[in-house]
C-alpha cells in the first residue's frame, strides 16, 4: 500500500502543474515507510543494524518528509538542514538502545515520542495553513489518530519487557501495528485531496480570472449578473451595470507600444478596484472594455459610482494618461435579461462616446 501511494503521489507531483508543490517529499514519505518495512521484515536474515536501527531511522524519515512536503505544499521554506540533524541522532539513539545497551521499551519510547511529535508539528501545520475543507479535517483527523497511536505506544512500551521485539506477536504489537499502518495509508489520502482540491482551485481560478489584469472573466460576470438578476426578481432588489471603455486606447498602444498599453490595463483594474464596495463584482469584457456589476444599486448612486471611477482615473497622475467613457444601466423590468442590460448599457456607453468621451451616460 505504501509503495502504491508512492506511486501516486509521483505520479500527480510530474502531471500537476509547479505552483503547487510539497508532492515530491510526500511521494518520498511511503517509499521511505516502505523500506522500513522491508528491512523490518528481514530481521531472521539480517543482523539487528540493518533491520531495526536503519528502519527506525527511516521511520523518523518518513514523517519528516510528509512534514516537510506540507511546510512546502503551503508556501513555506522548510529548514532541510535543521531536519537532517536529526537523522545522525536518531541513529545515534536507535543504536545505543539496540546494540550498545539493547532495551526494547527505551527504542520504542524514543522512536515514538519522536514520531509523535512530528506528527504533532505537522497537525499545528495543517490546523494553521489548511482551508476549511474536507480533506483538511481528514488530514487533521489522521495526524490526530496518528499522535493518539503514537502515545498509547509510549504508554505501553513502559509495560513490555526489556528483549521483545515488534515481531513477538503480543497484543500490544498487534494493536499499535495495524492501525498505525493504515492511518498512515489515510494520511497519504488525504494528501492526495489536498492536492487534488489545490488543484481545482487553480484552475476555477484560471476559468473565472483574466490573466492579464486579474478582473473576473467574461463568462464569470454573466453567471454573477445571471444570478444577481434571479435576486432582484424573487425579491424585488436593485441593480447596475457599468460598461466602462477606456478612451482611445489604440493611441496609447500606437504611441507607447503594448506593454504599456497592458500597464495601463492592469493599474486601471486596481485602481478601480480601491473604489468599489465589497459586494461589487469588476469583470473584463474584453480588450479594454469592462463590466462592473453593483448589486444592491439604484440608478442614482449607480451614476455617483460610476463619476466617481471616472474622475479619479482622469485625474491620476501617471503617464500616459488616459479617460473612461462610461455606459450605465439598472435592472428595470422583471423581464430584464443578461443580454437587455447589456444592450442599454452598449447604448449609454455609445451616447458618452458620441458626446465627447470622459463622461458617463445612462439609458
Ligand atoms: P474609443 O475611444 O472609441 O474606445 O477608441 P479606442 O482606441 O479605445 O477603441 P478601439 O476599439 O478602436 O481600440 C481598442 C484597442 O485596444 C485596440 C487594441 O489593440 C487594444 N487592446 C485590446 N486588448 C488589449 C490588450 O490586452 N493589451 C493592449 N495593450 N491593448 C489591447
Ligand atoms: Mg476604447
Ligand atoms: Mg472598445
Amino acid at each position: 500500500m505504501a509503495g502504491l501511494m508512492s506511486l501516486v503521489l509521483f505520479f500527480l507531483q510530474r502531471n500537476f502543474p509547479p505552483s503547487i508543490k510539497g508532492l515530491g517529499e510526500w511521494a518520498v514519505s511511503p517509499l521511505l515507510l516502505l523500506g522500513a518495512a522491508f528491512l523490518s521484515g528481514m530481521h531472521n536474515h539480517l543482523p539487528p543494524l540493518v533491520t531495526v536501527v536503519i528502519p527506525f531511522v527511516l521511520a523518523v524519515a518518513c514523517v519528516s518528509a510528509a512534514y516537510l512536503g506540507s511546510q512546502r505544499f503551503f508556501g513555506l521554506t522548510p529548514a532541510r538542514r535543521r531536519w537532517l540533524i536529526l537523522l545522525p541522532l536518531s541513529a545515534a539513539a536507535a543504536y545505543w538502545s539496540t546494540l550498545v545497551e539493547p532495551d526494547f521499551r527505551v527504542r520504542a519510547m524514543l522512536l515514538t515520542l519522536l514520531l509523535g511529535s512530528i506528527y504533532a508539528l505537522h497537525a499545528r501545520l495543517v490546523y494553521r495553513h489548511g482551508p476549511r475543507t474536507f480533506s483538511t479535517w481528514l488530514c487533521l483527523f489522521t495526524l490526530l489518530c496518528a499522535i493518539l497511536i503514537q502515545a498509547l505506544r509510549f504508554a505501553a512500551a513502559w509495560d513490555s519487557p526489556r528483549d521483545t521485539s515488534i515481531f513477538d506477536p503480543t497484543s500490544a504489537h498487534l494493536v499499535f501495528l495495524a492501525p498505525a499502518a493504515i492511518v498512515f495509508q489515510l494520511l497519504c489520502i488525504s494528501l492526495i485531496l489536498m492536492a487534488s482540491e489545490r488543484l481545482r482551485l487553480e484552475f476555477q481560478h484560471l476559468a473565472t480570472h483574466d490573466p492579464l489584469t486579474n478582473a473576473f472573466t467574461r463568462r464569470h460576470m454573466d453567471e454573477v449578473v445571471e444570478q444577481e438578476l434571479v435576486r432582484c426578481r424573487r425579491h424585488g432588489r436593485a441593480m447596475s451595470l457599468l460598461i466602462m471603455d477606456l478612451d482611445h486606447f489604440k493611441h496609447v498602444n500606437d504611441v507607447h507600444g503594448h506593454q504599456v498599453g497592458d500597464q495601463v490595463l492592469v493599474q486601471f483594474v486596481a485602481q478601480v478596484k480601491t473604489l468599489l464596495r465589497q459586494p461589487d463584482q469588476l469583470g473584463r469584457f474584453g480588450g479594454e472594455e469592462f463590466l462592473l456589476l453593483l448589486p444592491e444599486t439604484s440608478l442614482e448612486a449607480a451614476l455617483q459610482a460610476a463619476e466617481r471611477i471616472r474622475a479619479a482615473l482622469a485625474q491620476s497622475p501617471g503617464e500616459p494618461r488616459c479617460t473612461l467613457s462610461i455606459g450605465v444601466t439598472t435592472h428595470r423590468h422583471d423581464n430584464d435579461t443578461l443580454g437587455t442590460l447589456l444592450a442599454r448599457a452598449d447604448k449609454a456607453l455609445y451616447r458618452a462616446k458620441e458626446n465627447g468621451r470622459n463622461r458617463v451616460e445612462f439609458a
